[in-house]
């Protein structure tokens, strides 16, 4: 099958979240099941490729846009990547989608524009990469969700030739991609298109919902994430539209890329270890206690949280936890950046109390692997949860998550004490702060009994997690947008 997979981060190029992680496995695990993958991705600035690079492509100015170039470039991974080149809409300081203090960039909607239309064009006969026309666009998150859209637009055109199927994944409901109406006449969105059963949302255009409204098959990160989604309670404001193609909606758990993720192999750590070698595990709790400026105590209970800084993963919650873990003697690591409020609200609880609470403000992925890898238990409280990618490198590092009862933490982690034979962590009995207390109250009472902190370990580090399975239930999804699309 040849598969355009098109996304706004890749790990490592550039990742701000899970989708580059994801965008990085996926792609590589479907070209290693003998499909030709190709991955349209922006070049940024700084962004550092390797592999053999091919002649490039001029895509000319077009509307709003300007020329740009498809410079492709075979990866070792078997993927070929398609970087789209537009220094005037990529080369910025700043991340993918904001600039250094943080603010949307103001041209988003063209940015992001360009990234789905030509991933459509890709899937038409009007590809700009000669020899080369996708049987599925695969698009990702807002950035890309008009790519359907742009795709089903050919479709409709006089003397219409076959199109590549759509397919959008949404890795988070809350980003909806919203924008002034009047962006529709830059994107060239049709008049008959611009009301709600179209992208319109509450006035605004919705990216996002013009993907949920014209992909052959749309995805999720996890099963119980593609349930909540079609609740008023998580579907913002969308929830109506998932339940209408509710036939159309898929939950595919994530796996996570375990040449990167592996406690045996990580060049990361400075020390490595398996489930039948756990000496590694102690050293790196103590070089991480080292780093973080924490008494080197073995004893301590060590939580840590590596995350976004924000309401969505619960940073409040962890927070309010701190009097318990305090108490307990235990220390708390966390790294992150985000919301200035929880920034504020960490330091000065690490001010406090230096000997028991260390924080990292920024992205740091070395020290991401050595948290995994360092921490006895991994905090993850968040209200809602596609799929989360750090319960799962947890498990995989015998650092035994606590997470909240949503999403993917519901689908990925086996509470200890619902199924204590083949428990990994535990699951709070409600995303607040009274489900946070209770679970941290249990994993305390089972870190002070060593077999049983063992054997949450080692069900943990048993688990495969890698991407081959879910793979395959990309390929199934592909197959069935293909026959809806024809
Ligand atoms: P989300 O995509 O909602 O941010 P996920 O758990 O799916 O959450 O993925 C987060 C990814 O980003 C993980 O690979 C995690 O290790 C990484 N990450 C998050 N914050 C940081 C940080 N401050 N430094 C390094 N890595 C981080």
């Amino acid at each position: 099958m040849k598969i355009l997979f098109a996304t706004p981060e890749c790990a490592p190029y550039v990742k701000t979240g899970g989708l580059g992680d994801v965008s990085a496995a996926l792609p590589a695990m479907l070209a290693n099941l003998g499909h030709d993958v190709h991955l349209l991705l922006p070049a940024y600035r700084g962004m550092k490729v390797s592999g053999e690079i091919g002649d490039g492509v001029e895509l000319p100015a077009y509307g709003p846009w300007p020329a740009a170039q498809l410079v492709p470039v075979k990866a070792p991974n078997g993927v070929t990547l398609l970087l789209l080149a537009c220094p005037a809409l990529y080369q910025r300081a700043g991340g993918p989608y904001v600039d250094e203090s943080g603010n949307d960039y103001a041209d988003n909607a063209l940015r992001f524009g360009l990234l789905a239309r030509v991933a459509a064009q890709l899937g038409t006969v009007q590809s700009p990469l000669p020899g080369w026309t996708a049987d599925v666009v695969h698009a990702n998150d807002w950035p890309c969700a008009l790519a359907p859209l742009y795709l089903a637009q050919a479709r409709a055109l006089p003397l219409q030739q076959p199109t590549a199927a759509s397919v959008l994944t949404i890795h988070n409901l809350a980003f909806r991609g919203l924008f002034p109406m009047d962006a529709a006449d830059l994107l060239g969105i049709p008049y008959h298109w611009r009301g709600i059963d179209g992208v319109e949302f509450w006035g605004q255009l919705s990216m996002l919902k013009a993907g949920l409204q014209f992909a052959d098959a749309i995805t999720t990160v996890s099963p119980s994430y593609a349930r909540e989604i079609q609740t008023e309670a998580h579907g913002v404001g969308l929830d109506g539209m998932l339940r209408a193609r509710a036939d159309r909606l898929h939950g595919i758990l994530n796996g996570i890329d375990t040449g990167i993720w592996n406690p045996a192999t990580d060049p990361l750590l400075p020390h490595r270890y398996g489930r039948d070698s756990m000496q590694g595990k102690s050293l790196n709790k103590k070089a991480l206690q080292v780093r973080s400026g924490l008494p080197t105590e073995g004893r301590a209970p060590l939580f840590a949280v590596v995350s976004r800084l924000t309401q969505q993963k619960g940073v409040d919650l962890v927070l309010g936890a701190l009097p318990r873990l305090l108490a307990a003697g235990s220390q708390l690591v966390v790294l992150g950046q985000g919301e200035p409020a929880l920034q504020e609200a960490l330091t000065r609880a690490a001010q406090e109390y230096p000997r028991q609470i260390a924080v990292t403000l920024g992205f740091d992925e070395g020290l991401a692997h050595l948290i995994e890898a360092g921490a006895d238990a991994f905090l993850m409280p968040s209200r809602f949860e596609p799929c989360g990618l750090n319960q799962l490198y947890s498990q995989a590092y015998g650092t035994p998550p606590i997470v909240a009862p949503v999403g993917g933490l519901r689908d990925s982690v086996t509470d200890a004490t619902a199924d204590p034979a083949h428990g990994t962590g535990f699951v709070m009995a409600s995303p607040d702060a009274a489900g946070l207390d209770e679970a941290l109250q249990r994993a305390l009472r089972a870190w002070r009994e060593p077999p049983q902190w063992r054997k949450l370990q080692v069900n943990g580090m048993a688990r495969h997690f890698g991407w081959e399975d879910s793979a395959k239930a990309y390929l199934a999804v592909y197959e069935q947008a293909i026959s809806a699309a024809l």
